[in-house]
């Protein structure tokens, strides 16, 4: 049978496609306040702002492709069962051909209700807009899951981390809870990973391999496939 590969990727994954992370930034996402685009008291204070910020986050991504590291991953799928479990709210490892992916923090290309949490939609193109409602008649948000708020997909995550082999964590600052936490639930045979320019202390038990994504995936795939 196939070993089991998770990879918990963070917003480095897609910096070598032009997508920023945000640590590094003084604490501002795309020269914003987090608190103001990426929180419900930042939506309740001004949706036409938080609806534009993510309408051009949504426009960037599709204007990037995935990079080496994104279509590493994809390529390890012909020899291990490839879970990915990202925070990242683009579809670049989805676009690069992973077949298995959960999205810790939600997706840029859907909406939500703000009624009812259940009724999500694909975003046709790359705008959301004032006015754009749900079948209960709401308007949509985003379907992302802002600083405060619950994250509904952590248990079926660290379901997916406390069954892996192979534990590979590639570009994130280890910082965002409870994500971080997740790492914690790698069993003790699992061989673990941390592929990042610029790693955050982990356990002596973690490999560190100190380089970029798509670099970082090459000499991965070096360790795994002699
Ligand atoms: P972070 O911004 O806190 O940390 C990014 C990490 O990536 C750092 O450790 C940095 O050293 C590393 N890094 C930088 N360049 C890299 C490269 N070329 N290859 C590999 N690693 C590299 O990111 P986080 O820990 O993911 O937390 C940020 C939060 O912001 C997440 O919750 C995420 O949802 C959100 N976010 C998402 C995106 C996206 O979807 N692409 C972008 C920005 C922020």
């Amino acid at each position: 049978m196939q070993q089991h590969l998770v990879v918990l990727s963070g917003a480095g994954m897609s910096a070598e496609s032009g997508i920023p992370t945000f640590r590094g930034a003084n604490g501002l996402w795309e020269n914003h306040r987090i608190e103001d685009v990426a929180s419900p008291a930042g939506w309740a204070r001004d949706r036409a702002t938080v609806l534009r910020f993510y309408n051009e986050r949504r426009k960037k991504m599709w204007a990037c492709e995935p990079n080496a590291g994104h279509r590493g991953l994809a390529a390890l799928e012909q020899d291990f069962r490839v879970s990915i479990v990202t925070q990242n709210i683009d579809n670049l490892h989805e676009r690069a051909g992973s077949t298995r992916v959960l999205h810790l923090h939600g997706e840029l290309t859907k909406s939500r209700s703000t009624v009812d949490p259940s009724l999500v939609y694909d975003i046709e193109g790359w705008e959301l807009k004032l006015g754009d409602r749900c079948a209960k008649g709401s308007q949509l948000r985003p379907h992302i899951v802002w600083f405060g708020e619950d994250v509904p997909l952590l248990g079926a995550a660290a379901e997916i981390v406390s069954s892996a082999d192979i534990l590979v964590v590639i570009g994130t600052s280890l910082q965002v809870y409870p994500a971080a936490s997740l790492i914690d639930y790698a069993p003790d045979h699992a061989r673990v990973f941390l592929i990042d320019p610029h790693p955050a202390p982990v356990a002596p038990r973690v490999v560190v391999i100190p380089a970029g994504a798509s670099e970082g995936v090459t000499r991965l795939r070096q360790e795994l496939l002699p």
